[in-house]
């Protein structure tokens, strides 16, 4: 990973932590991962619910006073995980994720409404009765665009998508 080597230079300080908005429900905190990952124990940081509950804020990234790119380090452990099929257990996070790839490469950007279509007739039958109610709000607001919205230019998103599978295939 690019600068991947700056973990060496973690002060433990928890600042990561105290900015992530979804640490009081990982199984480790951003700095306990980073603290696991000098220990040599990444297979648990990857089999926990951490990593999946990542939103990718970068709260962490942007307040980190040693400058480490936190966010990219929890997608390395992501494709990781995905690689190695080290995942928690009935986790259903790595379908969201490449549905979300799939629309992207798509169209250009993601579509909700298709995702989570996708999502419920394969991994979650039981979520349009949990989500009903906000769904139809976001609906009702035109939050919630039926048919996808598509960007200028999802040729070369689709290109950069089918070069980076090349390179990983590549790799492997
Ligand atoms: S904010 Fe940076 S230096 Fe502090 S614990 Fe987190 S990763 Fe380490
Ligand atoms: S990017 Fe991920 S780990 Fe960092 S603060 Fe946001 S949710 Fe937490």
């Amino acid at each position: 990973m690019p600068s991947g080597e700056k973990i060496k230079i973690c002060q433990q300080c928890g600042t990561c932590t105290g900015s992530c908005p979804t640490s009081y429900l990982m199984d480790y905190g951003p700095r306990e991962v980073i603290a696991a990952f000098r220990a040599g124990m990444i297979d648990k940081v990857v089999k926990s619910n951490t990593i999946w509950l990542c939103t990718s804020c970068y709260s962490c990234t942007v307040r980190c006073p040693a400058n480490i790119k936190i966010t990219d380090l929890m997608y390395e452990l992501k494709r990781l995980a995905i690689k190695y099929d080290l995942l928690p257990k009935d986790s259903k996070n790595p379908a969201m994720t490449k549905y979300f790839i799939d629309n992207v490469s798509k169209y250009g950007r993601n579509h909700e409404v298709g995702l989570m279509a996708k999502f419920m007739l394969t991994k979650d039958w039981g979520m349009p009765f949990r989500f009903a109610g906000l769904g139809l709000k976001l609906f009702t607001a035109g939050r919630l665009p039926l048919a996808p919205k598509q960007i200028r230019g999802k040729e070369e998103i689709a290109k950069m998508s089918a070069y980076l599978d090349a390179q990983e295939a590549k790799a492997q």
